[in-house]
């Protein structure tokens, strides 16, 4: 006697997540993000360390992160800027990167021309020179 194979049916199944609650999701994500580093100060709070200082010695593109959004979401201007100018002055492009991965069918030529191949190029440079530039 031959048996067919049965098909297994997952007990649930994920919907693909629709752009408005993608969008819902990062505000969340983004407004816990903002709680957080607004009630803790990482320069007074246990909080992740840069693996590549603690190594190093060196400063990554990202070291004062922490610090930089803290004093950020205290409108403390002059703080972020000395923590992490470039992450200060990136945020608004890393935000449109994030809308648009979440509204890429709305502006499909705005998504192209941010995510190609001579925009990352730029965007790569432009932390390698960071880099360097701040461990001078
Ligand atoms: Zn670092």
């Amino acid at each position: 006697m031959e048996t067919r194979p049965q098909k297994v049916k997952p007990h649930h199944k994920l919907r693909p997540l629709t752009p408005r609650r993608k969008f819902l999701l990062l505000i969340a994500v983004v407004a816990v993000i903002a709680v957080i580093y607004a009630v803790v100060d990482p320069a007074e709070r246990f909080m992740p360390k840069c693996l590549v200082h603690e190594l190093t010695g060196y400063q990554c593109p990202g070291c004062g992160s922490q610090r930089m959004l803290h004093a950020l979401l205290h409108g403390d201007l002059q703080g972020a800027w000395h923590f992490n100018p470039a992450l200060l002055v990136s945020l608004p492009l890393i935000l449109a990167m994030v809308v648009l991965e979440i509204y890429r069918s709305r502006f499909p030529r705005l998504y192209a021309a941010l995510y190609s191949l001579p925009s990352v190029i730029v965007m790569l440079t432009a932390i390698i020179v960071w880099t360097i530039v701040r461990n001078l």
